[in-house]
């Protein structure tokens, strides 16, 4: 028989989820574990985890009236968008103590002023509807990943995204000019600004934003809207090696006026995963080349573009040089969405192809050759037979340093040598200036590699922060920090 002490906690527990469910109303959560299973399993379906419930609220009240009963009864809180993260951020631990808080149903476009190039949205829209809003009124919404159907705004600003237009627009923090925060006592923070100009003090969104949701729960966003591209070209290159990308891409930068939008490096294993897996998929080139870039030029101006020949006359004298050493241009947007489904559907071909310890980081552009030959001498050092599938967004110094088990093994010893690999690359990464993670976050899965890497100042600065805003330690623990 239960001790009397547990018996009232768990009545307690009980009333604390009764009063939820009636903020939220009867649409607004779902209990049983296979109910909840989309949200308590991650994307990679390495965690997981145990919820009591999924509570899914329509409006900012309704977040603020659940945390404040989180608050008061010490119940963990972790919040949810699209649940893509890769890093096991978006999803409970296992002991079951947490209620998951879904974004999803607060979807709704609170405004869009394309004078002000801004539009404010709530926290549960999926990605690419916001870049279809603003699509729609003849703007652009710059932000784009593989996972941009089903991420979220509130997902994305909580871990800094970043994607293939970093180079030229920034990442995810860079685009936002005002959020609408609930803090872990309930209370609404509403900084939903749209001033590109507003020096009055801290500057308090920057707290939340790539916070993974230990500080806060952003509701709402003000996002920065840019000219919409009126050309875009795209080159499918063939590279003599990863020096010759880092070369090609400061020469496109400067003879294109910095037009490039997009340079992504791809290596063979990386172009055969996806065609092996993804039946409607094309190699662009007839011949096999070791590794490939996809190159992208885009121009805002109106009237007649000359794209078209900037990118020829680039890839002609890179030709010429030999950084160049094939190359298939589109000619449709049917054949660029072509090149563009080699890139988008790299993460998932390596899920299908089975096990792979995946290493998301950055070195200043101007090493990441040095960095990936230095990795792979030491990666090759602890298993010879590891493929290597290094791709990514090269422009911006990004590298997802992935290593895939060898064909036929298996992947469960495969996937026990991951804190060998981490170190290996790891260590090559920070002695090169370079960071351990680039633009997924830390979550679960990095944050004793935070512990071991971040300096003694830093952490402490973190945990002052996080012990300010969340004494009662409510917001996703165990995240980050
Ligand atoms: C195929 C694929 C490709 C990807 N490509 C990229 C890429 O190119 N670049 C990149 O940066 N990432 C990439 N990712 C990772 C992932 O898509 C991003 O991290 C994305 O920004 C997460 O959004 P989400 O809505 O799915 O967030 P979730 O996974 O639900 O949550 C991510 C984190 O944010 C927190 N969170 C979510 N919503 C809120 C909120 N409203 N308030 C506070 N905290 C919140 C969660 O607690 C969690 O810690 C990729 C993922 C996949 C599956």
């Amino acid at each position: 028989m239960a001790a009397p002490a547990a018996v009232a906690e768990a009545r307690t527990r009980d009333a604390a989820l009764d009063r939820i469910k009636t903020v939220v109303g009867p649409k607004g959560w779902i209990e049983g574990a296979d109910a909840m299973r989309p949200y308590t399993e991650d994307w990679r379906g390495l965690y997981k985890g145990k919820a009591r419930l999924v509570v899914k609220p329509a409006t900012t009240e309704e977040v603020a009236g659940v945390v404040a009963i989180c608050h008061e009864f010490g119940i963990p809180i972790v919040p949810q968008g699209g649940n893509t993260s890769l890093c096991g951020g978006s999803t409970p631990e296992d002991d079951g103590t947490a209620i998951i808080l879904s974004l999803g149903r607060m979807h709704r476009v609170r405004n869009l002023d394309p004078a002000n190039y801004t539009i404010t949205v709530e926290a549960g829209c999926v990605l690419a509807d916001v870049q279809n809003r603003a699509a729609d009124a003849d703007r652009y919404f710059p932000l784009s990943l593989a996972a941009e159907g089903s991420c979220m705004i509130g997902g994305n600003l909580s871990t800094n995204a970043g994607g293939t237009n970093v180079l030229k627009y920034g990442n995810a923090r860079e685009l936002v000019l005002g959020l609408e925060v609930v803090l872990p006592d309930g209370r609404i923070w509403n900084g939903l600004r749209g001033l590109r100009k507003d020096n009055t003090g801290y500057d308090l969104k920057q707290l939340f934003l790539g916070a993974e949701g230990t500080l806060g729960i952003i509701t709402a966003a003000v996002l920065k809207l840019f000219p919409k591209p009126t050309d875009v070209r795209s080159a499918f290159c063939a590279v003599p090696d990863v020096a010759s990308a880092v070369t090609l891409l400061g020469r496109a930068r400067a003879e294109s006026g910095d037009a490039v939008e997009t340079f992504e490096f791809m290596p063979r294993l990386v172009v055969d995963l996806v065609l092996k897996h993804f039946p409607d998929t094309h190699d662009p080139i007839q011949t096999r080349y070791d590794q490939y870039v996809l190159l992208e030029l885009v121009s805002t101006s109106s009237g007649e573009s000359d794209l078209a020949a900037k990118l020829e006359s680039i890839l002609e004298s890179a030709f010429e040089d030999g950084l160049v050493l094939d190359a298939a241009i589109s000619q449709s947007e049917a054949q660029r969405q072509d090149f563009w489904k080699l890139r988008e559907n790299a993460s998932e071909a390596q899920k299908l192809e089975g096990a792979s310890i995946k290493h998301d980081v950055s070195v200043p552009v101007s090493r990441i050759a040095e960095f990936y030959a230095a990795a792979l001498k030491k990666v090759m050092a602890v298993d010879k037979t590891v493929r290597l599938v290094a791709f990514g967004h090269v422009g911006d110094g990004n590298l997802h340093y992935n290593l895939q088990a060898p064909e036929g093994s298996d992947g469960k010893a495969f996937l026990a040598q991951w804190e060998r690999f981490n170190r290996v690359v790891h260590d090559t990464v920070v002695e090169m200036g370079g960071s351990i993670s680039a633009e997924h976050g830390i979550g679960r899965l990095k944050r004793e590699e935070l512990a071991h890497y971040k300096d003694g100042v830093s952490l402490d600065l973190m945990r002052t922060v996080k012990a300010a805003i969340d004494p009662k330690g409510i917001l996703n623990p165990g995240k980050v920090l």
